[in-house]
């Protein structure tokens, strides 16, 4: 069975479409279809079974309240191959990935008031949402439900267009939707901000995670990392939990308190009944059984990971302990720019390799075997002299 993730934007059935432009049309009578931009080069996936490759999109040209950002960097997040294997179903192709971008403003619309050309710029998950809905309202755009947030790509915007992300020279997005980048931090590095650090960050402050409680954090990739790196800043006794005995000591170094090897069921059974809060960030299906045992009375777990399959759940752990199982979908415009103002002030980002857009799909390889030291990152660079491109 395939699961039917929230945030997979390419799910909208024929009648959300029209009722989310009907919306769009009553709030922004004045948003017309945009005549098209030039061409700009892109990575694309044209179906679940090929690889990513060269491709060109056209980027519309920028509205009254839209920023043009010319991307630098782009980060490589694990549902970048979820999608562009269409493990979730309903993927839009051909697909340009990619959800964790930075980059310089070029222009802005005529009624943009928070950028100018020349400011860093950064986009994650979401490039629009319907704005009136209460979760709108409440600044948690990521849970729109009118009916859903426009997503950065494998979605459609309020004119029906297919969206596409990062993997590609320039995108142009409302500026409500556009974070600021500090320009104290590395630019590379900040990219995963967008997508692995927002996820992370935001369950943990939802669930006041900080000093006197002991966090788990379950798969030390991506998200992993930053969750390890957040609790840690938080003032957390952080657990990380991997099935990668190589990577114990960069744990460490990471942050962590300690760290499980989660194959061991004798290391594992030394924390039974002791944790708070618990962030799953493993990305395939797996046994949340053992991990629930070691929840605490009150204690939650909280997936952020997204596998493809159903997670077979023992009521009995929950109910044993008065524990919760929850979920946790990246974070709202505000929150999002709370935490690039965090990282800023700690000098927290991502560790991170950096890639030519051309090793993408060995990076996808590479994050499927578990190896990926933390996030990798493409340069865009890459992309602007790509002979391939057509
Ligand atoms: P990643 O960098 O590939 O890291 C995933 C880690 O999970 C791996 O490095 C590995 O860590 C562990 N893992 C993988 N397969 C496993 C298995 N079969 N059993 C146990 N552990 C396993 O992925 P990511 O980019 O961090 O993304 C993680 C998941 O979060 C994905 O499913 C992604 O789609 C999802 N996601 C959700 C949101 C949201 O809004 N909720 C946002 C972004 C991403 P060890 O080597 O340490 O074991
Ligand atoms: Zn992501
Ligand atoms: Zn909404």
């Amino acid at each position: 069975m395939r699961a039917s993730a929230w945030f997979v934007a390419g799910t909208p059935t024929a009648f959300d479409r029209t009722k989310q432009m009907t919306q769009t049309a009553a709030y922004e009578g004045k948003q017309t279809k945009a005549p098209l931009a030039a061409k700009t080069a892109a990575y694309a996936a044209l179906s679940a079974k090929t690889p990513i490759e060269p491709f060109a999109i056209e980027r519309r040209a920028p509205r009254p309240n839209d920023v043009a950002i010319e991307i630098l960097y782009c980060g490589v997040c694990h549902s970048d191959i979820h999608q562009a294997r269409d493990e979730w179903g309903g993927s839009i192709f051909p697909m340009v990935p990619g959800h964790e971008i930075v980059g310089r403003v070029t222009s802005v619309g005529s009624d943009v008031t928070k950028f100018k050309a020349g400011d860093l710029a950064g986009v994650g998950c979401m490039v629009d949402s319907c704005r009136v809905c209460v979760n709108c309202v409440e600044g948690e755009e990521q849970y729109c439900n009118n009916p859903h947030a426009v997503y950065t790509y494998n979605g459609r915007d309020k004119n029906a267009e297919v969206t596409y992300g990062g993997y590609s020279t320039a995108i142009v997005v409302d500026e409500n939707y556009v974070l600021h980048i500090s320009d104290k931090l590395d630019l590379a590095a900040t990219a995963p901000l967008l997508c692995a650090g927002i996820t992370t960050f935001s369950p943990l402050r939802h669930w006041n995670v900080g000093k006197g409680k002991k966090l788990g954090v379950m798969g030390l990739g991506g998200l992993g990392h930053m969750g390890l790196k957040f609790g840690h800043a938080f003032g957390a006794h952080v657990v990380q939990f991997t099935t990668s005995p190589n990577k114990v000591a960069d744990a460490k170094k990471l942050g962590a308190d300690e760290v499980v090897i989660s194959t061991d069921a004798k290391q594992m059974s030394e924390h039974a009944g002791s944790f708070d809060f618990i962030l799953d960030t493993i990305s395939a299906p797996h046994d949340i059984a053992a991990y629930l045992n070691l929840l605490k009375r009150d204690g939650v777990l909280c997936m952020v990971g997204a596998p493809d399959e159903p997670l077979s759940v023992p009521v009995f752990s929950l109910l044993g302990r008065r524990a919760s199982l929850a979920g946790s979908g990246i974070g709202g415009i505000r929150e999002t720019q709370e935490m690039l103002d965090f990282c800023a002030e700690h000098g927290i980002v991502s560790d991170i390799e950096m890639i030519p857009i051309q090793k993408v799909n060995d990076a996808y390889t590479r994050m499927l075997k578990n190896d990926v030291k933390y996030r990798f990152v493409i340069d865009i660079e890459s992309l602007k002299g790509d002979s391939a491109q057509a």
